[in-house]
């Protein structure tokens, strides 16, 4: 059994029971909070989004929704990386770079960050990639490709129901075969979502703008209109 910040992960041969605990944190475990039912929303919402990816033939981890906080899932080879695709200016984006949030980018940007606390996650080429042997520049490619199919499929289905998705974090993994496949969690926990202004994601957390579950419960809601 290995426990992280917000999940715990138990072993059954090529598989894995994945649990969403109800603790949410922030500014790299420097803030912490446990709210009840955190755990199953996060859990439903990766369930159900990732099979809406696996219908659009997107490799996932995802195999079935044990309800309400855990997922059955391929086992996979966690290669140690935050991979986010932005479409719009936010977040770590503008505090590197500049400019204002919510500004669109002129195409979707993959980057990669290496998943350490102490180091404060920090921002990697592909070419650090290799060198630091996180993994292999050609594994690193196929992520970016894999990475923006999904943000973009993503991004259809939120756009559909009237939503913006700003920016998505992916985590993968290798299966048995070697082949990339998407793992972790898909939830607002994990990206930027807007609506006429308004935040349904961690940032309403980040920035205490009030109860986050109101908010993750209406994205709850938005994919129960994908069929377990
Ligand atoms: P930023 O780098 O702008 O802080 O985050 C970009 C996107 O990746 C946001 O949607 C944010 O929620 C997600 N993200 C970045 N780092 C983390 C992290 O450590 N944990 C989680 N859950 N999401 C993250």
């Amino acid at each position: 059994m290995k426990e992280g910040k917000t999940k715990i992960v138990e072993e059954f041969g090529s598989e894995v029971v994945l649990h969403f605990k109800d603790d949410i944190t922030a500014g790299d475990g420097a803030k912490h909070d446990v709210i009840k039912n955190k755990g199953s929303i996060c859990c439903e919402v990766t369930a159900r989004t990732m099979k809406y990816l696996n219908e659009k033939g997107i490799y996932t981890m995802f195999l079935e929704y044990l309800p309400p906080n855990k997922l059955r899932a391929r086992k996979l080879s966690m290669i140690p990386l935050e991979v986010i695709v932005r479409f719009k200016k936010a977040g770590s984006f503008i505090r590197r770079y500049g400019g204002n949030d919510g500004e669109d980018l002129p195409e979707p940007l993959v980057e990669f960050t290496y998943k350490n606390d102490e180091l404060h996650d920090p921002l990697m080429c592909v070419e650090h990639l290799e060198i630091l042997n996180i993994t292999t520049k050609k594994i690193a490619y196929a992520i970016m490709e894999e990475a923006r199919k999904t943000a973009t499929s993503l991004k259809e289905f939120f756009d559909q129901k009237g939503f913006e998705l700003w920016d998505i974090k992916f985590e993968y993994g290798l299966d048995e075969e070697g082949k990339v496949c998407l793992g972790d969690e898909i939830s607002p926990d994990t990206m930027r979502l807007r609506k006429s202004g308004q935040i349904f994601d961690k940032d309403v957390y980040r920035k205490d703008l009030g109860n986050p579950m109101e908010k993750y419960e209406a994205v709850l809601e938005l994919c129960r209109s994908i069929d377990l």
